[in-house]
């Protein structure tokens, strides 16, 4: 169901984002119902990160790559809402620090990627060094172009390893950020949401969505793929994520609990030879 809602990008795809509308709702998902769809779907990744730490098989990663002010924080806040906070990491990456600017960039992310059992999810990612790097010459171009395969080959890595992959482009028009950012210069109460940088980022707008094309363009892979957002509209983002994550856990939900079924066959076999050797007594 979800394939309606957002849209994945296929492997090879050349994507162009002027073709997809920032403002896209899909008519069955409905504003007035939407605060009872979310706590609804919420629930369910709660009960599929259960069977997913049980069955100690996989671990899930969720990236959220998006222009200032798209959303990346309001999503983790409004989908993982139900969650049970022991089954979640969050990490938000932020210009290097000198420990980690001198190491290769994927270093801070290795160290960090969701064990067997957790959803891991990335506010901000290994993309940026392909997103503001790229737009700011923080290195030279054929250190960022190279990048690309490196990080393909380093989510494969993670995929071949048990890693679910999904990864979130919170697509934003720029008027939405215009509006967005200049709500928090007119609310007092949300100026402290204001980063000056925003506003300089976003000079470099044209620059951005052409590094954001690239790298949905060339790292949309089976095993990791891009998903576009329409993200002007926030209770939508929020319900095509969570959405995305349901129907992605749902396929491994058999998996999951016949392992776990045959895992509690053992247990009670192992407990009924103790019993039978008289080791245990009592209970
Ligand atoms: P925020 O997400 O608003 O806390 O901002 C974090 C900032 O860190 C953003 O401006 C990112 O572009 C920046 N950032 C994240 N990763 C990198 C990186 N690898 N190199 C340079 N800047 C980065
Ligand atoms: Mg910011």
């Amino acid at each position: 169901m979800s394939d309606d809602l957002l849209w994945k990008v296929p492997e090879g795809e050349h994507v162009k984002l002027k073709k997809y509308d920032p403002g896209y709702v899909h008519p069955s998902f409905k504003h007035d119902e939407a605060d009872e769809a979310l706590a609804q779907l919420g629930r369910e990744i709660d009960e599929l990160q259960e069977l997913l730490s049980a069955a100690q098989h996989h671990s899930l990663l969720m990236v959220l790559q998006g222009m200032d002010t798209s959303g990346k924080d309001g999503t983790i806040r409004h989908v993982f809402s139900n969650m049970n906070p022991q089954g979640c990491s969050v990490t938000s990456f932020k210009v290097p620090t000198p420990e980690e600017a001198a190491h290769d960039f994927l270093w801070r992310i290795n160290n960090v990627t969701p064990p067997k059992g957790v959803i891991g999810v990335f506010n901000r990612s290994q993309y940026e060094d392909v997103l503001v790097v790229r737009v700011h010459n923080l290195v030279p171009e054929d250190v960022w172009q190279r990048r690309y395969k490196e990080i393909n080959h380093f989510e494969k890595r993670l995929a071949d390893n048990g890693t679910i992959i999904l990864k979130f482009f919170l697509h934003i028009s720029q008027d939405e950020q215009a509006e967005r950012l200049q709500a928090r210069v007119d609310e007092k109460d949300k100026a402290w949401k204001i980063s000056s940088s925003d506003f300089v980022e976003r000079q470099y707008w044209d620059d951005y969505q052409q590094a954001y094309e690239d790298a949905l363009s060339q790292c949309s892979t089976n095993e990791a793929p891009w998903y576009i957002v329409p993200a002007n509209h926030k209770w939508y983002r929020n319900l095509a994520i969570a959405q995305t994550l349901v129907d992605t856990m749902r396929k491994y939900k058999d998996e999951w609990k016949s392992d776990l079924e045959e895992r509690g066959r053992k247990e009670l076999e192992a407990l009924q030879q103790l019993r039978d050797s008289g080791k245990i007594k009592g209970l």
